[in-house]
């Protein structure tokens, strides 16, 4: 079982200083009077600390003003709040994705469409992927393009993209074999899904070649038969 104590975000011992100080919080990019932060630097709000997972992705993308959802998934993926595996991955794919969307098209409702995203998210239950042929991380990248087409069961274009896009990412995640690993099928999906976007609708996401840093906490970790494995440096 993973065991951290310090930093939220990276890992490394927390400092405590005597004077208190002016510094903003990694998730909600609020400012706070604190006297403590991690030997990187980071800092976390009291409010933040205890949120749930899914409140701490939905107010990281409320605040972020990134263009590149690769990079915001795993900045949300280090935080001890989210499991290995667990069905806070299901929002995690359309929340990155929405946000990456907003900011690289200068849309405004951002919040709306994550508070929408979340809705539509939680009735994705753990456990889909193998139940129901239905990866919820490809679910994500449907409920993503059916928010920005305004999609109902009714659209024409919007639902045939929507269904599309899972359709796609759920191939993709399909043919990498099982068992399952919400890392990679983020991964995947995200992929999949800045493809689709550029295909589509011609709007090009920033993106980042992944280096898997979850592999050890994996114990189903494909290695190096998976696309994302990070090989270790011989010593
Ligand atoms: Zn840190
Ligand atoms: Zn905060």
């Amino acid at each position: 079982m993973e065991i951290r104590n310090g930093c939220l975000i990276c890992g490394t011992n927390l400092q405590y200083g005597a004077d208190y100080k002016a510094l903003t919080c990694f998730y909600c990019k609020g400012t706070f009077q604190a006297n403590v932060a991690c030997m990187q630097g980071h800092y976390v709000c009291d409010q933040c600390h205890a949120n749930t997972a899914i409140d701490m992705i939905e107010t990281y993308c409320a605040n972020s003003k990134s263009v590149n959802p690769v990079e915001m998934a795993t900045e949300i993926m280090r935080s001890e709040k989210i499991k290995m595996h667990g069905n806070e991955h299901h929002f995690l794919v359309p929340a990155v994705l929405l946000t990456a969307w907003c900011n690289t098209i200068h849309e405004t409702t951002l919040s709306v469409k994550l508070a929408t995203a979340r809705k539509r998210a939680e009735k994705i239950p753990g456990g889909f992927c193998g139940t129901h042929g239905n990866c919820g991380a490809g679910v994500g990248t449907g409920i993503f393009i059916s928010i920005i087409t305004n999609s109902t069961p009714l659209a024409k274009e919007g639902w045939c993209l929507s269904n599309l896009v899972t359709g796609r990412s759920l191939v993709s995640i399909a043919m990498h074999g099982g068992p399952r690993c919400c890392k990679r099928d983020v991964y995947l999906a995200l992929e999949e899904s800045i493809n689709f976007l550029a295909e589509k609708f011609n709007v090009m996401l920033a993106s980042s070649l992944v280096s898997c840093e979850f592999s050890e906490n994996n114990k189903e970790c494909l290695k190096t038969s998976c696309k994302f494995f990070l090989a270790e440096m011989p010593l």
